[in-house]
């Protein structure tokens, strides 16, 4: 019988568990609010979260090999700790240890990044490759990177953090103390800003109509939209200079490391492959390093979208316990 993990995903609003079995199939999920009162309180709510999975997936807690966790921050891999997370005070937390009061089976932590790209890698786009970079563009960019068969990690855990490289010199300040970081020019968040500053510079823009005259109604998808509705000037411009950063970090990243594949993931690659998906992959074939064009990587989408973060948590504990 297939072994069964539990994956969890601990996102900025919702807490998910999943039970998914070795082939990387995702049996069954359980979700709750984010609502975050006390440490102790916090994890007995993953450990219920668990529970519920298995529990909708016809098996007992007894039968779960693994628990997986993917977080939104920095984590020490080896002694199950969080570090550092942006929005929940997790900080210094041994989640690990605490979690197995609740329930006592191995527990393993990675960033949320990274336990996207292992799902791609073992059971999404990149399946049967033998290296793999996953780009996410959400409200940051976020990118994991799997080489034959082995995530990246680096000395700290927090190697291929791509969307920190700096792609415009003294460009747009980012949180990471850094100017002119990639996500500020290619995540979601970034696509509203440039489509925000465009419009300010063109008030005859249809993207004025778009949104009813009030520029915080933009949204990342308001760009593409107008583009595609009505080929307005200033809302293609936006699309292709997006576009092009995108292809600028894309690039980069395929030069460094020549995977078998790199799939983009996240809510902008949702737009249509001829506005996006084409035109970032006739960059590519320009401008990448190495001129054999069967040995290549390919650009394409992630196949599992939001659910990637909690398979990749959960294919942890299959490559942890294997
Ligand atoms: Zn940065």
């Amino acid at each position: 019988m297939s072994k069964k993990y539990v994956g969890i995903d601990i996102g900025g609003t919702n807490l998910k568990a999943g039970v998914v079995d070795e082939t990387g199939t995702l049996l069954s999920a359980a979700k709750t609010p984010l609502q975050f009162t006390t440490p102790e309180a916090f994890v007995e709510t993953l450990a219920g979260l668990s529970r519920q999975a298995a529990e909708a997936a016809g098996i007992g807690a007894e039968e779960i090999c693994a628990v997986g966790m993917g977080v939104p921050g920095e984590v020490d891999t080896e002694h199950g700790t969080i570090l550092y997370t942006c929005n929940i005070p997790l900080a210094d937390l041994p989640v690990g240890a605490l979690f197995r009061r609740y329930l006592d089976v191995p527990v393993y932590l990675e960033n949320d990044a990274n336990c996207a790209a292992l799902a791609e890698y073992w059971a999404g786009a990149g399946k049967g490759c033998h290296s793999l970079i996953v780009v996410t563009l959400g409200t940051g960019v976020g990118a994991g990177i799997v080489l034959g068969g082995k995530l990246l990690r680096g000395i700290n855990g927090t190697a291929g953090e791509a969307g920190h490289m700096v792609v415009e010199p003294d460009g747009v300040p980012c949180r990471c103390g850094r100017r002119g970081c990639w996500e500020q020019y290619a995540s979601a968040n970034a696509l509203k800003r440039i489509t925000r500053e465009a419009m300010e510079r063109c008030p005859d823009s249809a993207l004025w109509v778009h949104c009813a005259g009030k520029l915080e109604q933009i949204s990342g998808r308001s760009a593409f939209q107008v583009a595609r509705e009505c080929g307005d000037e200033t809302a293609q411009a936006v699309c292709r200079s997006y576009v092009r950063y995108l292809a600028l970090g894309v690039v980069n990243l395929i030069n460094l490391f020549q995977p078998d594949v790199l799939c983009i993931g996240g809510g902008v690659s949702n737009e249509a492959d001829e506005a996006l998906l084409h035109p970032l992959q006739r960059i590519v074939q320009q401008e990448r390093f190495g001129h054999d064009p069967r040995r290549t990587a390919k650009v394409v989408k992630a196949e599992l979208g939001n659910d990637a973060g909690l398979i990749g948590a959960a294919l942890l504990g299959r490559m942890e316990t294997k």
